[in-house]
Parts: structure tokens; sequence; C-alpha cells
């Protein structure tokens, strides 16, 4: 590369070869065995600092099941997107971002609203989730089961997992783990409209898990608004009682 190009600055940080990322991700899958996929990659972005360098731990897993992590590797001079791109080339690897340790959790009012929204997977829905390679939680990276309870984030990669685990999650941070999608957080001035389109869209990922009974997807999100909204009534009436956190939703079936 010419460094005198004036058009060097869209380069990006400089890399010690082009599959630098690749190399790493094979060398790490090598280690493990031919049993082994890689299924995500926890990485910290440090490409702000010099040089340039992202922290990266692999998790693998294979077709039995069992789920193994490498320790915390450094990888200088790549850049986030060179990673992004060389996990889509060796196959279907989650990317979980760890951000900077200061964080805030999600909006309590959109906390509650997006509960309202979590689903108990039935044999269709877990099939769907399988369709569209999102057949295992990004959190705890176990295989969904039927009667899991799981939640649609309003991102635009429709990320999903189990509400048990995106629930800590929430209470700590206001970002889709997988793709650092941001949402409103606490100290954030209710924004109702705001909250009501990103509602609007964990359900429609929902009812795409549903799509050969819609209807009952509507039902079921309806009386879950229902629901929620009822608490919240209940929460503005003068009460001594301390709010608690949302139970777990019932099963869908016996409403
Ligand atoms: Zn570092
Ligand atoms: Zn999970
Ligand atoms: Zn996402």
């Amino acid at each position: 590369v010419d460094s005198m190009s004036p058009f060097s600055f869209l380069l990006g940080p400089a890399e010690t070869t082009g599959d630098a990322c690749e190399s790493f991700l094979e060398a790490a899958r090598a280690r493990h065995g031919t049993g082994f996929n890689i299924v995500q990659l926890c990485v910290q972005d440090h490409t702000d600092q010099d040089p340039p360098h992202l922290h990266v731990q692999v998790h693998l897993k294979n077709r039995h099941g069992q789920v193994t992590s490498d320790g915390w590797a450094q990888v200088n001079n790549v850049s986030l997107e060179s990673m992004r791109a060389a996990a889509q080339r060796l196959g279907n690897i989650n990317i979980h971002m760890h951000g900077p340790p200061v964080r805030q959790p999600v909006s309590r009012e959109l906390f509650e609203r997006l509960w309202s929204t979590s689903v108990d997977l039935g044999e269709p829905e877990i099939l769907a989730l399988q369709k569209q390679g999102k057949g295992s939680c990004p959190i705890c990276l176990l295989d969904y089961s039927v009667g899991d309870s799981l939640l649609c984030l309003p991102c635009e990669g429709e990320h999903s997992g189990h509400w048990a685990c995106l629930q800590p999650w929430l209470e700590q941070a206001s970002t889709c783990p997988a793709c650092r999608f941001a949402m409103p957080v606490a100290s954030d001035a209710s924004d109702p409209a705001l909250h009501e389109s990103l509602v609007t869209k964990s359900i429609a990922a929902v009812e795409k898990l549903k799509a050969p009974s819609p209807s009952l997807a509507s039902a079921v999100s309806a009386r879950r608004l229902e629901r929620a909204e009822a608490r919240a009534a209940q929460r503005k009436l003068p009460s001594s009682e301390a709010p608690s956190p949302p139970a777990s939703p019932n099963s869908v079936v016996p409403d």
C-alpha cells in the first residue's frame, strides 16, 4: 500500500496480513481437534490503542453439544471489521462485544415491556430459530429446549436469547449482547413512542417464529402487554411495597 495515497486514511489500522484474523481463528479451531467448531468470540475492542489490537476469547462446541473455551488472546494490528469478516467466512460465529466496564441498565419501563414480549418455546419456534441459524442462546451457548422462555431484542439482527440469561444482562446493560444495539437507559427521560416502536419490533420478531399461526402470537402478545400494563398501573398506586422484579412469564398454553 502506498502510504502517500490520498485514500490511505480509508484503509483503517494496518494489518499484519490480510488473513491475520482467519489464521488466528483457524489455529484456535485446530488446537481443539476436528470435532469442535467455533461458535462465539468474546471481543474487547482496543483498536484505538497503540498498537491497535483486539482481545479475543474463543468459544467452541462439538456436535455432542460440549462447550469449551480458550483463554483471552491479544491479536495485534487487526480491525474489528476484519475479525467480523473472518468470523463470517468461517461459519455461524457470534461476536459478543465486551464493552467498557461503565454500563447502565436498560430503562426499567422498557425492561418490563420487553419481558411482556417473551415467549415460551415450542417445537415450531425452535425449528424456526434453527432455520435462522439461531438455535442456541448467545449468552449460555446452550441449544433451546421446549418450554424455555425466549426474548427477541428489538435490534436489526433480531438477536434473541433465554429470558433467564438476558434478564441479568439487561439489569446491567442497555445494549444487545450480540450487536451492541443501544436501547434507552434508566436515566433517559421516558419516551413512550420510542418504547412502543422497540416493543413492536420485538413482537414482530416473535411473530416471525410463530408464522404458521400468527393469530396465536398476536393473542399472546396482547395478553402479555395487558398484564405488563396492569402491573405498571398497580405500581403507580400509593403502596409501601417495593417494586419486585418480574417473575418468569407463565406458560402460554393454560392461559
Ligand atoms: Zn488491550
Ligand atoms: Zn441462555
Ligand atoms: Zn442484536
